[in-house]
């Protein structure tokens, strides 16, 4: 799914470009149609899934749509609940990017600094207030908030708010706002005082449910190789030849990379086939169908192309590439280990894609295995390869003989 099929409007895909995102993430995915449909939500989503802007997208396009030139000035209309003022923060600032080419103005209150400039703040006026609980109450309670025209709320992090104590001051905070409007809950975890204050605000939510505990299976193996990014086809056929057995789905960040392995496998008398943008649907179709049917036992893609491809029991994935989102790596390895089934999955990590394995675990609430027993151990203390282009640019076209050799190798 891209983000045009989510049907946002011209200055939020702008803005979405300009951040430079590929693709909507699993709980944007999931979560943006129904905002837009005007659902209520309960929506389970750890921090790192991309949750922030699963809410933010939506509710810019909800009040852009309908925009009435008040002569009172702007007035809440979207309320954003947030237990910390670091995530108030965080929040506030994805408005403000998501929302820039839209004339929608959003703004943040939160406890612990002075109450003036907040004052001065809300005076002017906004469309999207974010606070934290407590000042929102006594700032609504010295009339500088008024609550009566909030068509969304939104209640983030809401067990953390619950553990936080807050949980009168949320509902003084819902019962201030108008009967009509869409509450959206997102909860990193949904214990039974998350469902009870559902129970009591929310009307026939829609459930979604994303958390990771749900979408890695014990059964998966994870396995962690550290490796020099120019050994990792080596350490492939390595993995290949030795390690991997049945079927495999390797998954890399580019076309380009994926057509580049795919040559070398087949060059190997691997059975191989591949998947990704720039193929017709018919070719991609053509080569899950022989996958499916075992004609080939393995497939190589990106993760635009393999978004919602329904094939089950793999034995093993291969992220020949760290995806530099955590929750694609969920979604990668969701693919194997299904239903009871052992699988197993390698992660190939090279210096530069160090800091995305932080991010993974963090997701995971678990550190991957590091299979350290392999023929192309990364140093480390290696340092982060800088692509430079090398050669003078009077030699174009003409290659010196140490890259020609280089080129040999021995597969
Ligand atoms: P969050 O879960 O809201 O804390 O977001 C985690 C990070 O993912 C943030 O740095 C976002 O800027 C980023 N992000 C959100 N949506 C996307 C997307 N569709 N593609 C790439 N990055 C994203």
């Amino acid at each position: 799914m891209q983000f045009k099929d989510l049907h946002l409007n011209k200055p939020i895909l702008k803005a979405i470009v300009e951040k430079n995102y590929e693709r909507p993430t699993l709980i944007q995915e999931e979560t943006i149609p129904l905002i837009l449909a005007k659902k209520d939500l309960i929506a389970s989503a750890q921090t790192g899934t991309g949750k922030t802007a699963a809410f933010a997208l939506p509710i810019l396009q909800l009040l852009y749509d309908r925009q009435d030139a008040s002569k009172k000035g702007k007035r809440i209309r979207a309320l954003i609940v947030s237990p910390t003022r670091e995530l108030a923060i965080q929040i506030d600032e994805n408005f403000k990017t998501y929302g820039k080419h839209t004339n929608l103005r959003s703004n943040v209150v939160y406890g612990g600094t002075s109450i003036e400039p907040q004052k001065e703040i809300l005076k002017k006026g906004v469309d999207i207030l974010v606070a934290t609980p407590g000042r929102l109450l006594d700032l609504y309670k010295q009339n500088y908030v008024n609550l009566a025209n909030v068509e969304i709320l939104v209640l983030d992090e809401a067990d953390l708010m619950l553990d936080m104590g807050f949980i009168e001051d949320v509902l003084k905070i819902e019962k201030s706002c108008t009967k009509e409007k869409q509450i959206l809950l997102f909860s990193a975890t949904i214990p039974n005082k998350v469902v009870q204050l559902a129970n009591t605000i929310l009307n026939s939510p829609e459930i979604i449910d994303i958390t990771t505990s749900s979408v890695v299976a014990k059964t998966v193996h994870q396995t962690l190789h550290y490796v020099p990014k120019p050994k990792k086809i080596e350490l492939c056929l390595h993995l290949l030849r030795n390690t991997i057995r049945g079927s495999v789905i390797i998954f890399r960040r580019t076309k380009f990379g994926v057509d580049k392995l795919e040559k070398v496998l087949l060059k190997n008398n691997y059975l191989v086939d591949s998947i990704h943008g720039d193929k017709s649907q018919n070719l991609r179709l053509e080569a899950l169908k022989r996958f499916k049917k075992q004609e080939v036992n393995i497939l190589i893609a990106t993760d635009v192309a393999a978004r919602g491809i329904d094939v089950k029991n793999v034995d093993a994935v291969i992220n020949f590439d760290l995806p530099n989102l955590p929750e694609i790596y969920v979604h990668r390895i969701g693919r194997t280990g299904r239903a009871g089934v052992e699988g197993v999955s390698y992660s190939f990590c090279s210096a530069d894609e160090k800091v995305y394995v932080a991010s993974i675990e963090k997701l995971i609430h678990k550190n991957i295995f590091v299979e350290e027993d392999h023929p192309y151990p990364l140093d480390p203390n290696a340092k982060p390869e800088v692509h430079k282009k090398k050669g003078s640019k009077y030699k174009k076209g003409r290659k010196s003989e140490a890259s020609k050799k280089k080129k040999k190798r021995w597969y």
